[in-house]
């Protein structure tokens, strides 16, 4: 139960804010490596991690040293003018991650809006597609943000009942997992995205691994058909690794898994080091030679105080190994959920620190679990009606995870 305190913000939210979302009743005023404190001064564990954007931790000391220094000398220029931050920033990125060119916005979306615009140029001005043809296909169950272009082909009503005339331009094909298919060869899923190509078709686009839709898993080998379709295709192959990169799933992208490279990459969240939104969408000079100046931009987009966060937020996935301990930390974890004997649970699946448990619906609503949890002192989050996901920060030592499996098999195993 939250305190007279936590219950005065909880109302002063609800009543004066937008109700869009429907938070756990715990009211957070401190965050330090894996752990939050509410304002009665109570400590949690976070395995919500703001949906993945808190990889290094919540207030990195040399992320806010870094923050300190360029806040004091340049923050904000817009893209007038030439920084020292961005150039380093994107050099630093492009290396990094092999794509040729990078383009700079702040929130996911804004990204996933920038990888549909570059497809479709290249789609009418590399392939010949007929001016206001262009098709992208994507995968049902799909999550790439709120804007009015990107909930046109959600597959859930939730994300766009009443916000319709939609953008045309999009057909929803099965994503691996969601169909019954029993062997490789049966494969549906591959067969409804080949089934959707036609001539004006210039891009497929999903997530790797659907982390909104519950952590939805593809079967090995998926992605890469996927690949292999789109380069027979000749269509191009965009990856929205906003939540499953930058080392989440145990590599640094998700599509290293499969040892593919997609034309396009998205990616935000932990872009920022859990202090500043950024986002960028990458590709080769060849397809995002197509913006030309006053073709796409963002005021914000690639300023210097968020381009020196994010180039040290790079350095340090791997001066502190983060991409490793998610893997071997998310490796066991998931593992160690998995011994969980429970009639409740129905699958622990995942990939690095990365993880979902879908429940039998019937035992008890995933809300309800994650607010049995916060009572024990673990913040998590249901996705749909049935599915807890534990992503914690990437830094999260052994320690943590262990005392975290005490809790988490306390409460599931009290539930008869
Ligand atoms: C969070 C998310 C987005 C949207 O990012 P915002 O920063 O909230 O706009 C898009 N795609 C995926 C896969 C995400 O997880």
């Amino acid at each position: 139960m939250p305190s007279s305190l936590q219950d005065e913000y909880i109302k002063k939210e609800s009543l004066y804010g937008a109700k869009n979302y429907s938070p756990l009743s715990v009211v957070l005023n401190k965050g330090e490596g894996a752990y939050l404190w509410d304002v009665d001064g109570n400590k949690y564990l976070d395995m919500v991690s703001a949906y993945s954007a808190v990889s290094h931790g919540h207030s990195h000391p040399k992320l806010i040293e870094v923050i300190h220094e360029q806040s004091k000398k340049l923050s904000i220029t817009s893209r007038a003018f030439y920084t020292e931050p961005f150039a380093d920033f994107l050099e630093k990125l492009s290396n990094l991650s092999g794509f040729e060119s990078v383009l700079t916005m702040n929130t996911g979306a804004e990204a996933v809006e920038t990888a549909i615009k570059a497809a479709r140029r290249w789609g009418y001005f590399s392939k010949g597609i007929p001016e206001d043809k262009a098709e992208i296909i994507v995968a049902d169950g799909n999550f790439h943000g709120r804007t009015t272009t990107i909930v046109s082909f959600s597959t859930d009503d939730a994300y766009k009942k009443g916000f319709g005339p939609f953008t045309p331009g999009f057909d929803a094909a099965n994503f691996c997992g969601s169909c019954e298919c029993d062997s490789i060869e049966k494969c549906l899923s591959i067969n409804t995205f080949e089934k959707k190509i036609n001539e004006n078709t210039c891009a497929i686009l999903v997530e790797p691994i659907q982390g909104e839709a519950g952590i939805r898993v593809p079967r090995e080998g998926w992605l890469k058909e996927l690949r292999a379709l789109c380069t027979e295709k000749n269509i191009l192959l965009i990856l929205d690794e906003i939540q499953s990169g930058l080392g989440r799933t145990g590599k640094l992208f998700a599509y290293e898994h499969e040892n593919i490279k997609p034309d396009g990459l998205i990616l935000g969240k932990a872009l920022g080091g859990a202090l500043l939104p950024i986002s960028a969408f990458l590709s080769s000079k060849e397809i995002m030679n197509h913006f030309k100046p006053g073709s796409h931009g963002s005021t914000f987009g690639g300023n210097p105080l968020a381009s020196k966060v994010a180039s040290k937020a790079l350095d340090l996935l791997f001066e502190e190994k983060l991409i490793e301990n998610s893997k071997t930390m998310g490796d066991y974890f998931l593992s160690k959920l998995k011994d969980i004997d429970s009639k409740i649970i129905k699958e622990v699946r995942g990939k690095g620190l990365w993880i979902g448990m879908e429940l039998n619906n019937a035992e008890v609503s995933a809300k309800n679990l994650c607010m049995m949890l916060l009572n024990e002192g673990l913040l998590c989050k249901e996705t749909h009606e049935t599915v807890i996901r534990f992503a914690p920060p990437l830094m999260i030592g052994k320690k943590d995870i262990d005392w975290a499996l005490n809790k988490i098999t306390k409460v599931i195993t009290s539930i008869k």
